[in-house]
């Protein structure tokens, strides 16, 4: 049986740890830290559920959708309350309705007349240009100025990140293609609707995002913790592993490898001749992302926190990025007579907020709080966790990078590359991403070096 190491286990390596066991290979996983989950984080207290890295997901795709249906998961999924589908948004100081279809944001006051105007003849807005845009660019160029910031602001809500230097074509790759597709993002959302059976839902396990990785790990023969990869080298047909582990440094051997870190973690691991231009993966900018989970009486909140959150554009100057209406949203995410909001702040805007302690950050999102939601009082739950590289930013020029990952993999025998880099930064595509390289190398080592049979 070919024996493959899986490094890094956030979604994206235990989703490919699994897949690769149940298809009959011998699979280590190696970590470097305590636990699995990666920035899944939940933690539970005081009748209070905290979700300190993703909060929910939205429709993962088929494959994932399988992984977690095999693994129980699916089963312990709640939607989101109806009213999820209500955002809102700071607009001069105050929280407004954000409007989220074409026909709600005509009828918003986010726009002016002729922000109006200029959004309906969004079908004859200049075509794309040649060469790749930015998320800014893209935007303006098809739904103008007043639109196209709004549009933007799903730069902020995904990857806490700058409209003005991510790529439309990697960070909303949706988007684009629906241009190509139909000329007009009108005419796609329209078309798009009238295929769709029913609206993407959100959803959660009941007992909060952690349980995700926590099953698929309790799937998983062989996941080795504090064990971090720090070098990779050649090793016959296969790979040995250099690991700073508990008990000091280690080597491994494996026939095959599949790297599932983030990007910036390349930084940290020699790579061999064949796998050097991987390196310049750490160069892909990521944004620092502050959270902190506050729990309130709920007599001590004005607002009637109705909607998923409130999203907050750079331009209204405020130290959060938005905030999630966490106890709205899921049962079970604060006691009785109590509500939990979760703050996102930092971003590639304010980066040095992610490195504010936790009590200098409560201290100033307490100012936003109270103003924009009417929020009184002192928190009587929280809990707070900073991601100084949190999320990747596929900005203009993301293509090279999928390049070398696509390159390398054709070139060099047993190794696959995946992440949120690389697919998607949302939970169900780093679960795609894992799943998807895991039956690439599946394939190719049925192919190469793997006995007959071994493999399912
Ligand atoms: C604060 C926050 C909120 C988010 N909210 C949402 C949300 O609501 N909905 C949504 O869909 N998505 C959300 N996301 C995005 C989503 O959670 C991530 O994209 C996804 O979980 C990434 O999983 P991953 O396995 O690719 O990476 P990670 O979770 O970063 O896991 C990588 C793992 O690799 C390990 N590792 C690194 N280097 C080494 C090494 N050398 N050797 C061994 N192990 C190593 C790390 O320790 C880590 O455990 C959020 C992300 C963050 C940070």
């Amino acid at each position: 049986m070919a024996s493959v190491a899986v490094v890094g286990a956030g979604l994206t390596g235990l989703a490919a740890a699994w897949t690769l066991e149940r298809a009959g290979l011998d699979v280590v996983l190696y970590e470097a830290t305590s636990r699995a989950g990666g920035v899944v984080r939940t933690e539970r207290a005081d009748g209070f559920l905290a979700e300190l890295g993703p909060n929910s997901m939205s429709a993962p795709d088929v494959s994932a959708s399988a992984v977690l249906g095999e693994v129980g998961i699916a089963g312990e999924l709640v939607a989101a309350a109806p009213e999820a589908r209500r955002r809102y948004v700071v607009h001069h100081g105050r929280v407004v309705p954000l409007p989220l279809s074409p026909s709600s944001l005509m009828a918003s006051p986010l726009l002016s007349f002729t922000g109006k105007l200029r959004l309906m003849s969004e079908p004859l807005a200049r075509r794309a240009p040649g060469e790749e845009e930015t998320v800014a660019a893209f935007a303006r160029r098809r739904l103008g100025r007043e639109a196209g910031a709004v549009a933007e602001l799903a730069t902020t809500g995904v990857f806490a990140g700058d409209a003005g230097r991510l790529s439309a074509r990697y960070a909303f790759p949706r988007l684009t293609e629906m241009e190509a597709q139909y000329g007009s993002l009108l005419r796609g959302m329209r078309a798009r609707r009238r295929a769709a059976a029913a609206p993407r839902t959100i959803t959660a396990p009941r007992s909060g995002m952690g349980a995700i990785p926590a099953r698929l790990a309790a799937g998983i023969s062989r996941l080795q913790p504090d064990a971090a990869v720090t070098g990779i080298r050649r090793d016959g047909r296969g790979w040995m592993l250099e690991l700073r582990t508990a008990g000091g440094r280690e080597r491994t051997q494996h026939d095959a490898l599949l790297l599932a870190v983030p990007a910036h973690a390349y930084a940290g691991i020699t790579l061999p001749d064949e796998l050097w231009s991987l390196g310049a993966l750490a160069g892909i900018a990521h944004a620092p992302v502050a959270v902190l989970a506050l729990g309130f009486r709920r007599d001590d909140v004005g607002h009637a926190l109705d909607g998923f959150g409130v999203l907050a554009p750079a331009t209204e100057g405020l130290t959060l990025l938005g905030v999630i209406f966490s106890s709205s949203l899921f049962p079970g995410r604060a006691p009785d007579g109590h509500v939990l909001l979760t703050v996102l702040a930092g971003g590639v805007g304010q980066p040095a907020l992610a490195d504010l302690d936790a009590d200098a950050l409560e201290a100033r999102v307490r100012d936003d709080l109270a103003r924009l939601l009417d929020v009184r009082g002192d928190p009587v739950f929280r809990r707070s966790a900073r991601w100084p590289r949190a999320i990747p930013q596929p900005e203009l020029g993301h293509g090279r990078y999928l390049a070398l990952a696509d390159d390398a993999e054709r070139a060099v025998p047993a190794v696959a590359f995946a992440g949120s880099w690389r697919d998607g930064v949302a939970v169900g595509d780093a679960l795609a991403s894992g799943i998807a390289a895991a039956r690439r190398l599946r394939d190719r080592l049925t192919t190469s070096i793997a006995p007959a049979g071994a493999i399912a």
